[in-house]
């Protein structure tokens, strides 16, 4: 009976919300339904969807059969529908370190696996619904401050933003919001452009700074607003930052998959674009954008599974999205810096994310880049952040878009950066987090542009 009923309440839940219908048009809706049920028959007897969900650490899975058990328990959740599984950090594979959370009904089975296996662990997170409950209390539901600027004691939506980006267009001559084109959904993907002091784009060197391309780094968005923020209204105590330099940032890189992990706390957690997987007889939906671009795409650390996590996409550049930033990196030759920003781990990213391929030419000069620039960032509050390649720090991930922009947009200086923390709130940080990460954030692109004066680093040849 209880089962019954909730099906009721969430087929009318479902229903009624357009964002649904949109999303779930073809032939995957009685699965998303059934799923709901059983979520909300979870959250009617536990009190929360992440009760007693635990984040496990794994350090270096040991070998192959332990990596390809591993991946089959995690995959066949997926196809089942649960979200009992979902890998926070890291690529299920032999050697590498990952961080995933498990739900309560799988405990068991997943810890006799890796105890099997041998496969060392320490729990990093005792019970996920602590930290949703508390990410939630944080949240002050205030979008704008008197004056019209954004706040920093909430996570914005899409639209918020860009609110704010029309603000700014409206009240600073030199600030331009240009569409680059439409996410998969229909939404237009808005870059700030910051061309001092006439809004006329193209005179200087410029950075590509973006953020969110993975749904859930709700970080990474509201602490580049911040740096947003404190390059346009307060310019006058860094001028030129602004004044011989372009800065065109965009806020959110996956505004369906982004709008979607906002929607409620069983979305939460989503990762992905919000496309249609034509191929996937389970009804499985979206592709990660960060392995999606064409650049030794579907080599390694990604997943032909539609319904994983890291599912590459049917082909490379499939996602709009990665096409439409693709193009627009692609024809700013004059960008020398660029940062694709995530959540969480405290590291600075150089390319590649494949250890076969060959070193970049400008390894060392990434190198020296990157460790200033992550030394400014500590002396602000004490954050250390590690800078290595992506295939050192957090594992293979082939088709990414820090290596697309360096190997093929040709940007001299093209890094990921994974922000605060190292996984006691993982995606789930507080929003007095957004502030001192945004301090952080700005002071390591102050130091970037220090080192793009002195004119020794970063030149395009
Ligand atoms: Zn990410």
């Amino acid at each position: 009976m209880i089962i019954l009923s909730l099906f009721i309440i969430s087929e009318f839940n479902f229903e009624s919300n357009k964002l649904f219908k949109h999303t779930l048009d073809s032939g995957q809706s009685m699965k998303f339904i059934i799923s709901l049920t059983l979520l909300a028959f979870v959250a009617f007897a536990s009190g929360g969807l992440y009760e007693g969900a635990k984040v496990f650490r794994l350090e270096r899975i040991p070998h192959e059969t332990a990596a390809k058990k591993l991946n089959q328990l995690i995959e066949y959740e997926a196809e089942l529908g649960s979200d009992n599984f979902n890998i926070w950090n890291g690529f299920v594979a032999v050697g590498s370190s990952i961080d995933i959370m498990v739900k309560p009904a799988v405990v068991n089975e997943f810890e006799a696996l890796i105890e099997a296996f041998g496969i060392q662990s320490t729990v990093i997170v005792e019970n996920v619904q602590v930290l949703y409950d508390a990410e939630k209390a944080s949240r002050k539901g205030t979008s704008r401050s008197g004056n019209g600027t954004l706040t920093w004691d909430d996570y914005h939506s899409v639209d918020e933003f860009y609110r704010y980006y029309d603000w700014l267009d409206e009240n600073y001559d030199w600030v331009v919001i240009e569409s680059i084109g439409s996410s998969e959904h229909g939404t237009d993907m808005r870059v700030a452009k910051l061309c001092y002091p006439d809004g006329v784009c193209g005179k200087n060197d410029a950075l590509w700074l973006d953020s969110c391309i993975h749904a859930r780094e709700w970080l990474a968005a509201a602490s580049l607003s911040f740096v947003l923020s404190e390059l346009v209204e307060n310019y006058e105590h860094h001028q030129h930052m602004v004044e011989k330099y372009e800065w065109y940032i965009m806020l959110v890189s996956n505004p369906d998959g982004y709008t979607y992990s906002m929607f409620d706390e069983g979305t939460r957690m989503w990762r992905k674009t919000r496309s249609e997987n034509a191929g996937s007889l389970l009804g499985c939906v979206g592709t990660d954008p960060n392995r999606n671009w064409d650049s030794m795409w579907a080599t390694v650390g990604t997943s032909d599974n539609p319904c994983a996590d890291t599912y590459h996409g049917e082909y490379a550049m499939s996602e709009i999205e990665v096409a439409n930033i693709a193009a627009f990196v692609d024809s700013h030759t004059n960008i020398r810096f660029s940062n694709n920003i995530h959540t969480y781990g405290q590291m600075v990213l150089l390319p590649y994310g494949v250890a076969a391929a060959p070193p970049p030419p400008n390894l060392s000069e990434l190198f020296a880049v990157g460790n200033r620039s992550a030394e400014t960032l500590e002396v602000v509050h004490g954050t250390k952040f590690v800078v290595d390649q992506i295939y050192q720090l957090v594992g293979e991930a082939a088709g990414g878009a820090c290596d697309y922009i360096y190997n093929t947009s040709k940007v001299p200086c093209a890094y990921g950066m994974e922000l605060r923390d190292q996984g006691t709130y993982g995606f789930l940080a507080p929003t007095t987090e957004i502030i001192p990460m945004g301090q952080e954030l700005f002071a390591y692109h102050s130091e970037v542009v220090k080192i793009l004066e002195e004119g020794q680093y970063c030149n395009r040849t």
